[in-house]
């Protein structure tokens, strides 16, 4: 699948533009899937003042998305139409302690370098993020959390550690956001889709470095316990429906046994699908219809994806 060609016509509106722009680009070497089209118009901004600059001359008909790390999203195979943009952990990836037991992340650092910044600085509270494998730009977006039923200690949700993140609104224009602005709920937040983060700060609390490596650890201990981390997956494929597990609700449905093409439900964690080599989109995709099928024939509950689906089919 190839798109018409967009980036020379974009060009030619925007002299000034520093960042890089190239037509049809594949997108599935950046995802955890491996799976999904190209982009038709991939835009690498040189900091957030070329991305301001990028939006505001962008005609108002292309559609633009940003994708982080791309470990909670399915790329269509048919790729994705208009501009899509992607942080260069150069300009994007920074991390810098702050005064007062602050960490400041740009939007393309990863969670799990966050987390051990954070340990190396005597900073506690950020773990979570640890096993957590995104970018701050997909933690702020989603809400991103750890949860454990056995432990408290490596819980917590991206909301409770937020102070403050900056972004650029589709319009170009750079925005400063609150904790109120936010919005933030279960896996999810409430600023428009279309707004894109470019850095967060984070407050934390002053704890020797040794314990918060140890509480990091025991985060790496949880997840090689109770998740698949040695296959592709995109994490829980379903948000948890209120008072019910999603993936106590797709055992008991039979869908373990389920496979789409190359598409499979994990053994370990039956709320993560797993994409093995050979496996399209349109598979795993298909693979999480048919899971949302049985589950309400046999329960009434209707999942809903946190994966996030993107682009063509
Ligand atoms: C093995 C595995 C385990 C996981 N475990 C957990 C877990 O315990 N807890 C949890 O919460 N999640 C978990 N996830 C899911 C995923 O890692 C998180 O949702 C993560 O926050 C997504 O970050 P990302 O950078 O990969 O975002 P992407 O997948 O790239 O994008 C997700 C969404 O965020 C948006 N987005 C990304 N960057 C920006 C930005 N800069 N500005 C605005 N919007 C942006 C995208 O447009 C998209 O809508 C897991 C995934 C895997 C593969």
């Amino acid at each position: 699948m190839t798109f018409p060609d967009i980036t020379a016509d974009l060009a030619a509106r925007m002299p000034g533009l520093r960042g890089r722009l190239l037509a049809n680009q594949e997108l599935a070497p950046f995802t955890w899937l491996r799976v999904g089209g190209p982009a038709q118009a991939l835009f690498t901004p040189a900091d957030t003042e070329d991305l301001a600059y990028f939006l505001k001359h962008l005609p108002a008909d292309i559609p633009v998305m940003v994708i982080g790390l791309a470990s909670n999203m399915i790329i269509r195979d048919g790729g994705i139409p208009g501009v899509v943009i992607r942080f260069s952990p150069r300009a994007f990836g920074q991390i810098a302690i702050e005064d007062g037991h602050r960490i400041r992340a740009g939007a393309f650092a990863a969670d799990r370098k966050v987390a051990i910044e954070a340990a190396n600085a005597g900073i506690g509270g950020l773990e979570f993020l640890f096993g957590i494998p995104g970018s701050i730009g997909g933690a702020l977006r989603m809400n991103a959390g750890t949860r454990s039923n056995t432990n408290p200690e490596i819980e917590g949700e991206t909301r409770e550690r937020f102070v403050s993140a900056t972004a650029v609104t589709r319009a170009g224009d750079i925005v400063s956001l609150t904790p109120d602005d936010m919005k933030f709920a279960y896996r999810t937040c409430g600023v428009p889709a279309d707004t894109i983060f470019t850095e967060a700060v984070f407050q934390g609390f002053a704890c020797p470095v040794d314990e918060v490596q140890a509480i990091n650890a025991r985060v790496q201990e949880h997840r090689e316990k109770d998740q698949e981390t040695k296959v592709r997956t995109a994490g829980s494929t379903f948000k948890n429906p209120p008072g019910h597990s999603s993936w106590r609700l797709i055992r008991d449905a039979g869908g373990l046994d389920l496979r789409v093409g190359q598409a499979e439900m994990s053994k370990k964690h039956a709320n993560f699908l797993i994409a093995h080599e050979g496996a399209s989109a349109a598979d795993i995709e298909g693979l999480g219809e048919e899971i949302r099928a049985l589950v309400k024939a046999s329960s009434g509950v209707e999942l809903e994806w946190e994966v996030k689906r993107v682009g063509v089919a």
